[in-house]
Protein backbone atom coordinates (compact mmCIF):
# COMPACT_ATOMS: atom_id res chain seq x y z
CA UNK A 1 0.00 0.00 0.00
CA UNK A 2 1.31 3.22 -1.30
CA UNK A 3 0.39 6.61 -0.02
CA UNK A 4 1.21 9.82 -1.34
CA UNK A 5 -0.05 13.24 0.45
CA UNK A 6 1.38 15.84 -2.10
CA UNK A 7 2.33 19.73 -2.27
CA UNK A 8 1.67 20.22 1.65
CA UNK A 9 3.82 22.31 3.85
CA UNK A 10 5.37 19.76 5.92
CA UNK A 11 6.18 21.04 9.50
CA UNK A 12 8.23 19.87 12.20
CA UNK A 13 9.84 20.90 15.11
CA UNK A 14 12.85 22.21 13.53
CA UNK A 15 12.09 22.79 9.99
CA UNK A 16 9.21 24.25 7.48
CA UNK A 17 9.40 23.15 3.91
CA UNK A 18 7.48 21.83 0.92
CA UNK A 19 6.92 18.30 0.13
CA UNK A 20 5.71 15.43 -0.81
CA UNK A 21 5.21 12.76 1.74
CA UNK A 22 5.48 8.86 0.39
CA UNK A 23 3.86 6.57 2.95
CA UNK A 24 4.93 2.66 2.56
CA UNK A 25 2.17 0.19 4.61
CA UNK A 26 2.58 2.06 7.88
CA UNK A 27 6.16 4.01 7.42
CA UNK A 28 7.05 7.37 6.18
CA UNK A 29 9.22 6.17 2.81
CA UNK A 30 10.28 9.23 1.34
CA UNK A 31 10.10 12.89 1.71
CA UNK A 32 10.36 15.05 -1.53
CA UNK A 33 9.12 17.20 -4.03
CA UNK A 34 7.61 16.06 -7.06
CA UNK A 35 7.98 12.32 -5.29
CA UNK A 36 4.46 11.16 -8.14
CA UNK A 37 6.58 11.41 -10.58
CA UNK A 38 9.56 9.06 -8.95
CA UNK A 39 7.07 6.86 -7.59
CA UNK A 40 4.95 5.29 -10.16
CA UNK A 41 2.56 2.65 -8.22
CA UNK A 42 0.16 5.40 -6.28
CA UNK A 43 -3.01 3.66 -4.39
CA UNK A 44 -3.82 6.58 -2.64
CA UNK A 45 -2.97 10.09 -3.26
CA UNK A 46 -4.02 13.59 -1.15
CA UNK A 47 -3.93 16.73 -2.50
CA UNK A 48 -2.22 19.09 0.78
CA UNK A 49 -2.19 21.82 -1.33
CA UNK A 50 -2.22 25.15 1.08
CA UNK A 51 -2.35 23.15 3.96
CA UNK A 52 0.28 22.05 6.58
CA UNK A 53 1.45 18.32 7.09
CA UNK A 54 2.31 17.51 10.65
CA UNK A 55 3.33 14.53 12.77
CA UNK A 56 0.46 13.00 14.50
CA UNK A 57 -0.38 14.34 17.99
CA UNK A 58 0.69 12.73 20.99
CA UNK A 59 -1.48 13.25 24.34
CA UNK A 60 0.58 11.67 27.78
CA UNK A 61 -2.18 11.98 29.94
CA UNK A 62 -5.00 10.52 29.53
CA UNK A 63 -7.20 8.70 32.14
CA UNK A 64 -9.52 5.99 29.74
CA UNK A 65 -11.82 4.00 31.27
CA UNK A 66 -10.31 5.29 35.03
CA UNK A 67 -12.45 4.33 38.26
CA UNK A 68 -12.60 7.43 40.23
CA UNK A 69 -14.82 8.72 43.37
CA UNK A 70 -17.10 5.57 43.12
CA UNK A 71 -17.75 5.98 39.46
CA UNK A 72 -15.45 5.71 36.04
CA UNK A 73 -14.49 8.01 33.64
CA UNK A 74 -16.79 8.28 30.46
CA UNK A 75 -14.35 7.46 27.57
CA UNK A 76 -12.99 4.08 27.36
CA UNK A 77 -10.54 3.05 25.03
CA UNK A 78 -12.49 3.12 21.65
CA UNK A 79 -14.51 5.81 22.12
CA UNK A 80 -11.50 8.08 23.45
CA UNK A 81 -9.19 6.91 20.85
CA UNK A 82 -11.80 7.68 18.36
CA UNK A 83 -12.03 11.04 19.43
CA UNK A 84 -8.44 11.60 19.90
CA UNK A 85 -8.10 11.32 16.23
CA UNK A 86 -10.95 13.78 15.22
CA UNK A 87 -8.98 16.02 16.78
CA UNK A 88 -5.39 14.71 15.38
CA UNK A 89 -4.20 13.27 18.09
CA UNK A 90 -2.36 9.66 17.09
CA UNK A 91 -0.99 8.18 20.07
CA UNK A 92 -2.00 8.37 23.73
CA UNK A 93 0.18 7.43 26.91
CA UNK A 94 -2.90 6.28 29.56
CA UNK A 95 -2.10 5.79 33.10
CA UNK A 96 -2.47 2.28 34.35
CA UNK A 97 -2.89 1.97 38.10
CA UNK A 98 -0.99 0.26 41.16
CA UNK A 99 -4.28 -1.63 42.85
CA UNK A 100 -5.28 -0.58 45.91
CA UNK A 101 -3.51 -1.53 49.23
CA UNK A 102 -0.01 -2.46 47.57
CA UNK A 103 -1.26 -5.02 44.73
CA UNK A 104 1.30 -5.50 42.14
CA UNK A 105 2.23 -3.34 39.38
CA UNK A 106 1.80 -6.42 36.92
CA UNK A 107 -1.94 -6.71 37.78
CA UNK A 108 -2.53 -2.99 36.95
CA UNK A 109 -0.63 -3.70 33.80
CA UNK A 110 -2.63 -6.24 32.76
CA UNK A 111 -5.67 -4.68 33.70
CA UNK A 112 -4.95 -1.67 31.35
CA UNK A 113 -4.11 -4.60 28.99
CA UNK A 114 -7.31 -5.90 29.00
CA UNK A 115 -9.08 -1.74 28.85
CA UNK A 116 -7.47 -1.27 25.70
CA UNK A 117 -7.00 -3.97 23.91
CA UNK A 118 -9.29 -4.71 20.40
CA UNK A 119 -10.96 -1.49 21.36
CA UNK A 120 -8.17 1.61 20.86
CA UNK A 121 -8.28 3.19 17.22
CA UNK A 122 -4.81 4.73 17.51
CA UNK A 123 -1.74 3.60 19.46
CA UNK A 124 -1.25 3.61 22.63
CA UNK A 125 1.34 2.75 26.13
CA UNK A 126 0.85 3.06 29.71
CA UNK A 127 2.47 5.06 32.55
CA UNK A 128 2.16 3.08 35.91
CA UNK A 129 0.77 5.14 39.01
CA UNK A 130 2.81 3.50 41.86
CA UNK A 131 0.57 3.61 45.38
CA UNK A 132 2.82 2.35 47.24
CA UNK A 133 6.74 2.33 46.79
CA UNK A 134 7.80 -1.04 49.10
CA UNK A 135 10.18 -3.39 48.18
CA UNK A 136 8.42 -5.65 45.66
CA UNK A 137 6.68 -2.62 43.87
CA UNK A 138 10.53 -0.93 42.99
CA UNK A 139 11.77 -4.82 42.07
CA UNK A 140 8.45 -4.58 39.73
CA UNK A 141 9.61 -0.84 38.15
CA UNK A 142 12.40 -2.61 36.85
CA UNK A 143 10.66 -5.48 35.16
CA UNK A 144 8.23 -3.19 33.50
CA UNK A 145 11.22 -1.01 32.09
CA UNK A 146 13.22 -3.71 30.89
CA UNK A 147 9.93 -6.03 29.72
CA UNK A 148 7.29 -4.10 29.40
CA UNK A 149 7.66 -0.64 27.44
CA UNK A 150 6.01 0.61 30.34
CA UNK A 151 9.49 3.38 31.26
CA UNK A 152 7.94 6.33 33.38
CA UNK A 153 6.03 6.02 36.67
CA UNK A 154 3.53 8.69 38.00
CA UNK A 155 3.22 9.33 42.34
CA UNK A 156 1.78 11.67 44.09
CA UNK A 157 2.07 14.13 47.38
CA UNK A 158 -2.18 14.93 46.58
CA UNK A 159 -5.12 12.04 47.79
CA UNK A 160 -3.82 11.15 50.96
CA UNK A 161 -5.56 7.91 51.58
CA UNK A 162 -6.04 7.07 48.17
CA UNK A 163 -2.71 7.84 45.90
CA UNK A 164 -0.46 10.02 48.03
CA UNK A 165 3.11 9.05 49.07
CA UNK A 166 5.58 10.20 51.48
CA UNK A 167 8.96 12.09 50.70
CA UNK A 168 11.28 8.88 50.93
CA UNK A 169 8.75 6.96 48.83
CA UNK A 170 9.33 9.46 46.43
CA UNK A 171 12.82 9.76 46.85
CA UNK A 172 12.86 5.91 46.55
CA UNK A 173 11.50 5.92 43.65
CA UNK A 174 13.77 8.54 42.20
CA UNK A 175 16.56 6.22 42.80
CA UNK A 176 15.31 3.58 40.97
CA UNK A 177 14.55 5.81 37.80
CA UNK A 178 18.05 6.55 38.21
CA UNK A 179 19.15 3.15 38.46
CA UNK A 180 16.47 1.87 35.22
CA UNK A 181 16.65 5.07 33.36
CA UNK A 182 12.63 5.55 33.84
CA UNK A 183 11.17 9.02 33.92
CA UNK A 184 9.03 9.81 37.33
CA UNK A 185 5.77 11.99 36.90
CA UNK A 186 4.59 13.83 40.06
CA UNK A 187 1.43 15.29 40.58
CA UNK A 188 2.05 18.25 42.58
CA UNK A 189 -0.04 19.64 45.24
CA UNK A 190 0.22 18.90 49.06
CA UNK A 191 -2.54 17.00 49.84
CA UNK A 192 -2.78 16.55 53.81
CA UNK A 193 -3.08 20.23 53.82
CA UNK A 194 -5.40 20.39 50.96
CA UNK A 195 -7.51 17.71 53.08
CA UNK A 196 -7.45 19.85 56.24
CA UNK A 197 -9.06 22.79 54.15
CA UNK A 198 -11.86 21.01 52.88
CA UNK A 199 -12.43 19.43 56.46
CA UNK A 200 -12.72 23.51 57.17
CA UNK A 201 -14.55 24.62 54.33
CA UNK A 202 -17.25 21.50 55.13
CA UNK A 203 -17.31 22.87 58.81
CA UNK A 204 -18.35 26.31 58.10
CA UNK A 205 -21.35 24.58 55.43
CA UNK A 206 -19.29 25.61 52.34
CA UNK A 207 -20.86 23.08 48.99
CA UNK A 208 -20.63 24.88 45.77
CA UNK A 209 -18.00 23.71 43.41
CA UNK A 210 -16.10 26.98 43.75
CA UNK A 211 -14.82 25.59 46.92
CA UNK A 212 -13.29 22.41 45.12
CA UNK A 213 -10.52 25.40 43.93
CA UNK A 214 -10.47 27.80 46.82
CA UNK A 215 -9.15 24.61 48.95
CA UNK A 216 -6.33 24.13 46.56
CA UNK A 217 -4.69 27.26 46.62
CA UNK A 218 -1.78 27.67 43.98
CA UNK A 219 0.70 27.99 46.83
CA UNK A 220 0.39 24.54 47.75
CA UNK A 221 0.94 23.57 43.93
CA UNK A 222 4.39 25.67 44.36
CA UNK A 223 5.08 23.94 47.65
CA UNK A 224 4.57 20.58 46.25
CA UNK A 225 6.76 21.28 42.98
CA UNK A 226 9.70 22.82 44.96
CA UNK A 227 9.70 19.90 47.27
CA UNK A 228 9.81 17.24 44.68
CA UNK A 229 12.07 18.90 42.42
CA UNK A 230 14.28 19.38 45.52
CA UNK A 231 14.13 15.35 45.99
CA UNK A 232 15.02 15.03 42.26
CA UNK A 233 17.89 17.37 42.82
CA UNK A 234 19.45 15.26 45.85
CA UNK A 235 18.65 12.18 43.64
CA UNK A 236 20.41 13.48 40.47
CA UNK A 237 17.29 12.18 38.22
CA UNK A 238 15.21 14.13 35.99
CA UNK A 239 11.42 14.64 37.17
CA UNK A 240 8.54 15.68 34.50
CA UNK A 241 5.39 17.75 36.48
CA UNK A 242 2.23 16.56 35.35
CA UNK A 243 -0.49 19.17 34.85
CA UNK A 244 1.17 21.89 35.88
CA UNK A 245 -1.43 25.10 36.39
CA UNK A 246 0.23 27.73 38.49
CA UNK A 247 2.51 30.21 38.23
CA UNK A 248 4.03 29.65 41.70
CA UNK A 249 4.82 26.14 40.19
CA UNK A 250 6.34 27.15 37.18
CA UNK A 251 8.46 29.74 39.19
CA UNK A 252 9.89 26.41 40.99
CA UNK A 253 10.28 24.50 37.79
CA UNK A 254 12.50 27.32 36.21
CA UNK A 255 14.28 28.06 39.38
CA UNK A 256 15.10 23.96 39.50
CA UNK A 257 16.35 24.13 35.73
CA UNK A 258 18.24 27.51 36.08
CA UNK A 259 20.38 25.18 38.86
CA UNK A 260 20.70 22.73 36.36
CA UNK A 261 18.08 20.21 37.97
CA UNK A 262 16.05 18.44 34.66
CA UNK A 263 13.14 19.76 35.37
CA UNK A 264 10.31 18.88 32.89
CA UNK A 265 7.00 20.14 33.12
CA UNK A 266 3.32 20.05 31.28
CA UNK A 267 0.53 22.14 31.45
CA UNK A 268 -3.05 21.68 29.72
CA UNK A 269 -5.41 23.49 27.56
CA UNK A 270 -7.90 24.16 30.25
CA UNK A 271 -4.92 26.26 31.86
CA UNK A 272 -4.32 28.17 29.51
CA UNK A 273 -7.88 28.75 27.73
CA UNK A 274 -10.49 28.93 30.98
CA UNK A 275 -9.84 30.68 34.25
CA UNK A 276 -11.53 30.61 37.77
CA UNK A 277 -14.47 32.38 36.36
CA UNK A 278 -15.84 29.57 35.49
CA UNK A 279 -16.65 28.04 38.66
CA UNK A 280 -19.09 30.94 39.38
CA UNK A 281 -21.30 29.57 36.48
CA UNK A 282 -24.91 29.63 37.44
CA UNK A 283 -26.33 26.84 39.21
CA UNK A 284 -24.08 23.64 39.21
CA UNK A 285 -22.77 24.63 36.13
CA UNK A 286 -18.92 25.04 37.85
CA UNK A 287 -18.71 21.31 38.31
CA UNK A 288 -17.84 21.06 34.83
CA UNK A 289 -14.41 22.95 35.70
CA UNK A 290 -13.50 20.58 38.87
CA UNK A 291 -10.12 19.10 38.31
CA UNK A 292 -7.01 18.51 40.01
CA UNK A 293 -5.39 21.64 40.45
CA UNK A 294 -7.97 23.62 39.90
CA UNK A 295 -8.68 26.24 37.17
CA UNK A 296 -6.19 29.77 38.51
CA UNK A 297 -7.09 33.23 38.35
CA UNK A 298 -6.92 34.91 34.96
CA UNK A 299 -3.77 36.54 34.24
CA UNK A 300 -2.13 33.63 35.74
CA UNK A 301 -2.59 31.85 31.94
CA UNK A 302 0.13 34.57 30.71
CA UNK A 303 3.00 32.64 33.21
CA UNK A 304 2.36 29.42 31.20
CA UNK A 305 2.34 31.05 27.87
CA UNK A 306 5.60 32.68 28.73
CA UNK A 307 6.77 29.40 29.98
CA UNK A 308 5.28 27.24 26.71
CA UNK A 309 7.66 29.43 24.46
CA UNK A 310 10.34 30.22 26.57
CA UNK A 311 10.70 25.74 27.24
CA UNK A 312 10.33 26.10 30.90
CA UNK A 313 6.80 24.18 30.22
CA UNK A 314 8.05 21.47 27.41
CA UNK A 315 4.34 19.54 27.09
CA UNK A 316 0.85 20.63 26.23
CA UNK A 317 -1.22 16.91 27.39
CA UNK A 318 -4.82 16.97 28.59
CA UNK A 319 -5.60 15.02 31.38
CA UNK A 320 -8.96 13.97 29.75
CA UNK A 321 -10.79 12.49 32.35
CA UNK A 322 -14.49 12.87 31.42
CA UNK A 323 -17.03 12.85 33.92
CA UNK A 324 -20.94 13.25 32.57
CA UNK A 325 -23.32 15.68 34.57
CA UNK A 326 -25.16 12.80 36.24
CA UNK A 327 -22.11 11.77 37.93
CA UNK A 328 -21.04 15.21 38.59
CA UNK A 329 -23.76 15.41 40.73
CA UNK A 330 -22.56 12.81 43.12
CA UNK A 331 -21.22 16.11 44.71
CA UNK A 332 -24.27 18.17 44.33
CA UNK A 333 -24.22 18.61 48.26
CA UNK A 334 -20.79 18.05 48.63
CA UNK A 335 -17.98 19.86 46.57
CA UNK A 336 -15.51 17.16 47.71
CA UNK A 337 -17.44 14.36 46.25
CA UNK A 338 -18.25 15.84 42.99
CA UNK A 339 -15.32 13.75 40.49
CA UNK A 340 -12.31 15.13 39.31
CA UNK A 341 -11.98 15.93 35.75
CA UNK A 342 -12.81 17.16 32.71
CA UNK A 343 -13.05 16.19 28.42
CA UNK A 344 -10.16 17.44 26.39
CA UNK A 345 -8.42 14.64 24.17
CA UNK A 346 -9.89 16.26 21.26
CA UNK A 347 -9.43 19.65 21.25
CA UNK A 348 -5.84 20.28 22.18
CA UNK A 349 -4.64 20.42 19.07
CA UNK A 350 -7.56 23.01 17.87
CA UNK A 351 -7.02 24.98 20.99
CA UNK A 352 -3.08 25.11 20.90
CA UNK A 353 -3.03 25.77 17.02
CA UNK A 354 -5.87 28.84 17.29
CA UNK A 355 -5.21 30.19 20.37
CA UNK A 356 -1.16 29.70 20.31
CA UNK A 357 -0.14 30.05 16.71
CA UNK A 358 -2.64 31.89 15.48
CA UNK A 359 -2.58 34.56 17.96
CA UNK A 360 1.06 34.57 17.95
CA UNK A 361 1.63 33.45 21.41
CA UNK A 362 4.20 30.04 19.58
CA UNK A 363 5.45 29.22 16.48
CA UNK A 364 4.15 26.37 14.41
CA UNK A 365 7.38 24.57 14.68
CA UNK A 366 7.26 25.18 18.63
CA UNK A 367 3.83 24.09 18.88
CA UNK A 368 4.45 20.69 16.91
CA UNK A 369 7.26 20.03 19.78
CA UNK A 370 4.59 21.21 22.26
CA UNK A 371 2.23 18.25 21.22
CA UNK A 372 4.08 16.11 18.93
CA UNK A 373 7.94 15.93 19.28
CA UNK A 374 8.75 16.95 22.96
CA UNK A 375 6.20 14.18 24.51
CA UNK A 376 7.61 11.83 22.01
CA UNK A 377 11.51 12.27 23.02
CA UNK A 378 10.49 12.31 27.04
CA UNK A 379 8.37 9.24 26.84
CA UNK A 380 10.52 6.62 24.76
CA UNK A 381 8.24 7.18 21.46
CA UNK A 382 11.10 9.14 19.51
CA UNK A 383 11.81 8.74 16.56
CA UNK A 384 9.53 6.27 15.59
CA UNK A 385 6.78 9.54 16.65
CA UNK A 386 7.11 12.51 16.71
CA UNK A 387 8.50 13.93 13.63
CA UNK A 388 8.44 13.56 9.91
CA UNK A 389 11.17 11.45 8.98
CA UNK A 390 12.15 8.34 6.81
CA UNK A 391 11.60 5.12 8.32
CA UNK A 392 9.20 6.74 11.23
CA UNK A 393 5.79 5.87 11.43
CA UNK A 394 3.35 7.16 9.05
CA UNK A 395 1.27 9.36 11.65
CA UNK A 396 0.58 12.07 9.78
CA UNK A 397 -2.21 14.89 9.94
CA UNK A 398 -2.72 17.29 7.30
CA UNK A 399 -4.19 20.28 9.05
CA UNK A 400 -6.03 22.53 7.32
CA UNK A 401 -5.26 26.12 8.50
CA UNK A 402 -8.43 28.05 7.50
CA UNK A 403 -10.96 25.31 8.56
CA UNK A 404 -13.88 26.91 10.97
CA UNK A 405 -14.73 24.58 13.58
CA UNK A 406 -17.21 25.44 16.49
CA UNK A 407 -15.90 23.75 19.72
CA UNK A 408 -19.19 22.22 20.77
CA UNK A 409 -20.51 18.91 22.39
CA UNK A 410 -22.93 18.80 19.36
CA UNK A 411 -19.40 18.64 17.23
CA UNK A 412 -16.92 16.86 19.14
CA UNK A 413 -16.51 13.08 19.72
CA UNK A 414 -16.14 12.47 23.79
CA UNK A 415 -18.61 10.62 24.96
CA UNK A 416 -19.53 13.14 27.63
CA UNK A 417 -22.70 15.52 27.70
CA UNK A 418 -20.68 18.71 27.98
CA UNK A 419 -17.67 20.48 26.37
CA UNK A 420 -15.91 23.06 28.68
CA UNK A 421 -15.29 25.25 25.77
CA UNK A 422 -18.66 25.18 24.34
CA UNK A 423 -19.25 27.50 21.41
CA UNK A 424 -15.83 28.59 21.34
CA UNK A 425 -15.41 29.32 17.32
CA UNK A 426 -11.49 28.50 16.77
CA UNK A 427 -9.68 28.27 13.41
CA UNK A 428 -7.50 25.06 12.12
CA UNK A 429 -8.44 21.90 12.44
CA UNK A 430 -7.39 18.14 10.34
CA UNK A 431 -8.27 17.38 7.33
CA UNK A 432 -6.75 13.94 7.10
CA UNK A 433 -5.27 11.49 10.05
CA UNK A 434 -2.90 8.94 9.34
CA UNK A 435 -2.25 6.35 11.76
CA UNK A 436 0.83 4.07 10.91
CA UNK A 437 -0.25 4.82 7.26
CA UNK A 438 -4.07 4.20 7.59
CA UNK A 439 -6.67 6.98 7.24
CA UNK A 440 -8.69 7.12 10.42
CA UNK A 441 -10.35 10.51 9.68
CA UNK A 442 -10.93 12.01 7.04
CA UNK A 443 -13.11 15.28 6.55
CA UNK A 444 -14.49 14.97 10.37
CA UNK A 445 -15.73 11.14 9.72
CA UNK A 446 -14.20 8.67 11.20
CA UNK A 447 -12.93 6.30 8.55
CA UNK A 448 -10.63 3.71 11.00
CA UNK A 449 -11.75 0.83 12.93
CA UNK A 450 -11.43 -0.32 17.07
CA UNK A 451 -8.34 -2.74 17.39
CA UNK A 452 -6.34 -0.91 14.89
CA UNK A 453 -4.99 1.10 17.91
CA UNK A 454 -0.81 -0.79 18.93
CA UNK A 455 0.30 -1.17 22.46
CA UNK A 456 3.52 1.29 22.43
CA UNK A 457 6.31 -0.67 24.13
CA UNK A 458 8.35 2.69 25.23
CA UNK A 459 11.98 3.03 25.10
CA UNK A 460 13.97 5.44 27.86
CA UNK A 461 13.18 8.75 27.94
CA UNK A 462 15.70 11.51 26.61
CA UNK A 463 14.99 13.57 29.26
ZN1 LIG B 1 -4.32 13.04 35.48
Amino acid sequence: MRTLIEKGTCVTASDTFLADVVIEDDKIAALGRDLGKVFDKIDKCIDASGKLVIPGGIDVHTHLDMPFGGTVSADDFESGTIAAAHGGTTSVVDFAIQPQGGGALMKGLHDWHAKAEGKAAVDYGFHMIVREVNKSSLAEMDQLVKHEGVTSFKLFTAYPGVFYVDDAQIFRALRKAGDNGALICMHAENGPVIDVLIEEAKARGETAPVWHALTRPPRLEGEASHRVLALAEVAKVPLYIVHLSAKEALDQVREARDRGVRAYAETCPQYLFLDHRNYQEPGFEGSKYVMSPPLRMPGNEQSLWQGLRLDDLQVVSTDHCPFCMKEKRLGENDFSRIPNGAPGIETRLYLTYDGGVRSGRISLNRWVQLVSTAPAKLFGLWPRKGTLAVGADADVVVWDPERRVTLSVKTMHMRVDYNPYEGRQVVGGPSQVLSRGKLVVEDDKFVGQKGHGRFLRRGQTLA
